[in-house]
């Protein structure tokens, strides 16, 4: 079963008070599965479950391959039609001036901050020469030209903590002195503690776990410190209290990592125990059905039509990537891997040409004006947006994802989040790679192919993910007697040959999850959430209206039209009580998996569920927008609730309705309205 939000909260409360059993923490060390070494040389200052290996030793191949490619065609190797920064040198000298002035001095450097750092991952995993040639180009200015308090040309404090995670990228690979030492330089002579300030901790932490160097230790702990403490969102007393966590978004993702940090390179009892109670509070009050965390812009509850900002999903699946090398809780990857197959996907167009700032698991109406927040861009698809961070930041999300697919453990090497890929490594000194064969998440088996010219000793780990109860192993085609209970990880300790096969096979079931206290349930199977798909009325445009081009003057939008999004089918449908309680009556279609499995078209995967019309649900608003309203600004926003007690009293007749992949629609309805036992009729499901 998955894990719920309740059982997630239950296990790290126990885990965060100091209890174990069978069934939680403790499973790690059961599975013998070790701690793991810091990045670099320093073995005695790091007290991780799992370590990063460098960027590029894991390239990514298959649909995942497909994806990055994608990204070099459109968002990440055309800045251009971004808007400004992304139209100037960015971070290959001093960005000049906004035409149009910015609330904030940084924007300009966060956002080409994020694109370094994106540039910086993607060029590791793309031969690719526009990437390699902006991203080089970047990096030797920022070497170059670099002042006593930032990166580049770059004076403010936080945006160094994004530039630096680019430098840090490149460091991981080529170790290269010159960015050790300025990064080392910066912080020790002109870190700072404060609000975001402080996330340069992460770049310390690393460092430091390399080199040994005190004084990046002491800053980073500064930061500890400050951050858990009064006036901090996420002081102890109110990690500890039992009010949510209130932050800022994007804040609160790249704060509460340094808990983890804290953990990994100190082994701060404390640190881990803040660690498992504070994204606990956020996934118990903040998790949205497609793995996202509301977000518009601060943590929020969870409503039917909550919003993620595209940032928060690049920065979550970051922020939980050290939970999960910290607590070893495989949890963690569960949800990296819900957010990065739904709602990633979800928020960017199928060709990785526009992005949506504000995206939502119902998303009736994807237009400019389809949210309450007053902003002029932030629901409709386009390259540039109003307030630009997100255009910077989608590019570092499956880059990022890539880079933790493999984590490393003392004796081996650990498949921690799935999908095709090629790991290449040492073990025990010893140059070995593991190829990943894999449609997953698409399918259910993964085969993993051992080459090494000698053979090797190690111990390959491998996730049961929580919504896996029937998981197993084969090594070379032989079963393996090997335990795979869900939600830990299982470790196949033995000497590898070259040519060795194993092969995972985590059978996917139907499965139904609440949400709103139970009034509607989303629809899973493995990682993939399925929606209902409302039918696209698509308006392009190639040029701005008057109030968008006085904010985003300078946008190439004819290079990268803006996409609004209208509903052209009906859309208001709900399941019935029973139905709810056998979803293992579903029928699940596959097809033939494409290059991009994320096309509604030829959605590889599809679940046939039966449901019926509400068609007093939201009356006033009209189901179908077909054609979109004259004038844009007139429609209306989307709908703000599941069904009431009324607009549930009348309901059409059963009808068989196709869900496809969450991240392959622009339009869908993902929480359905839950339809009552005794209003509903007789369960006859298609089987
Ligand atoms: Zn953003």
């Amino acid at each position: 079963m998955p894990l719920t939000r309740r059982q997630f909260i239950h296990r790290s409360t126990l885990a965060a008070a100091g209890f174990t059993c069978s069934c939680c923490f403790s499973r790690l060390s059961a599975d013998g599965i070790s701690a793991a070494a810091a990045p670099g040389a320093a073995r005695n200052a790091y007290f991780g479950r799992f370590t990063e290996l460098p960027v590029g030793a894991i390239k990514a191949q298959g649909w995942i391959q497909q994806w990055l490619l994608r990204q070099a065609d459109g968002l990440s190797g055309h800045p251009e039609n971004l808007g400004y920064p992304y139209n100037t040198c960015m971070m290959a000298g001093a960005i000049p001036d906004p035409t149009i002035k910015q609330p904030a001095d940084w924007w300009r450097y966060e956002q080409s901050g994020y694109y370094f750092d994106a540039t910086a991952r993607l060029n590791l995993l793309l031969d690719n020469p526009g990437i390699k040639q902006r991203h080089q180009a970047a990096l030797d200015y920022i070497l170059q030209h670099s002042n006593p308090l930032g990166y580049g040309a770059n004076v403010t404090p936080w945006p160094n903590a994004v530039i630096g995670r680019g430098l840090l990228a490149d460091y991981s690979a080529t170790r290269d002195p010159a960015i050790a030492k300025l990064i080392r330089d910066y912080i020790v002579d002109h870190g700072r503690t404060h609000d975001r300030d402080g996330v340069n901790a992460e770049e310390a932490y690393y460092l430091y776990g390399v080199t040994g160097d005190p004084q990046l230790l002491a800053y980073a702990q500064r930061v500890y410190d400050d951050y858990t403490s009064p006036p901090s969102f996420c002081s102890i007393d109110k990690i500890t209290g039992p009010q949510p966590l209130k932050s800022h978004g994007v804040t609160a993702a790249e704060s509460l990592k340094i808990l983890a940090l804290t953990y990994l390179y100190t082994g701060n009892p404390q640190a881990l125990d803040l660690t498992k109670r504070a994204y606990a509070k956020v996934i118990a009050d903040n998790l949205m059905p497609d793995g996202g965390v509301v977000s518009s812009e601060s943590l929020g509850p969870v409503a039917f039509n909550s919003l993620h900002e595209t940032c928060d999903i690049t920065d979550w699946c970051w922020s939980l990537g050290y939970a999960l090398m910290a607590t070893g809780d495989a949890a963690f990857a569960d949800l990296i891997e819900k957010a990065t197959f739904n709602a990633l996907p979800g928020a960017v167009s199928k060709d990785f040409k526009q992005l949506q700032y504000f995206s939502s698991a119902n998303q009736v109406l994807a237009s400019s004006t389809a949210c309450p927040r007053i902003a002029l861009t932030r629901m409709s698809y386009r390259a540039a947006h109003e307030t630009p961070c997100c255009s910077g930041n989608v590019n570092r999300a499956m880059p990022n994802y890539v880079a933790r697919q493999w984590l490393r453990t003392d004796d081996g090497v650990t498949a921690a989040l799935y999908g095709p890929c090629v790991l290449h490594t040492t073990v025990n000194d010893q140059p070995l790679s593991i190829s990943e064969e894999t449609d997953y998440p698409f399918r259910d088996t993964i085969t993993f192919k051992v080459q090494t010219a000698q053979p090797a000793t190690f111990a390959l780990g491998l996730r049961i993910p929580g919504w896996c109860a029937s998981a197993t192993v084969a090594v070379n085609g032989i079963p393996a007697n090997l335990a795979c209970p869900p939600g830990a990880f299982a470790a196949l300790k033995r000497e590898f040959h070259d040519g060795d096969t194993v092969v995972l096979h985590l059978p996917m079931t139907v499965q139904l999850t609440d949400w709103l206290g139970g009034r509607g349930v989303s629809v899973q199977r493995g990682p993939l959430v399925y929606s209902l798909k409302i039918g696209e009325k698509r308006v392009e445009s190639t040029t701005d209206p008057d109030a968008i081009k006085r904010i985003l003057k300078g946008n190439n939008i004819a290079g990268f039209p803006a996409l609004e999004f209208f509903p052209a089918t009906e859309w208001r449908y709900g399941l019935d009580s029973g139905a709810k309680a056998a979803p293992e009556k579903f029928a699940v279609i596959e097809s033939p998996l494409t290059d991009n499995p994320f096309l509604s078209d030829t959605a590889p995967v599809r679940i046939e569920v039966p449901l019926r019309n509400l068609p007093q649900w939201q009356a006033t608003w009209q189901p179908v927008l077909d054609p979109p309203p004259a004038n844009l600004k007139l429609s209306p926003q989307n709908p703000a609730s599941l069904p009431g007690e009324t607009e549930l009293q009348q309901f059409g007749d059963l009808k068989t309705m196709t869900l496809v992949p969450y991240g392959s629609t622009y339009l869908r309805l993902t929480t359905l309205p839950v339809i009552t036992e005794r209003k509903s009729a007789p369960f006859a499901a298609k089987t």
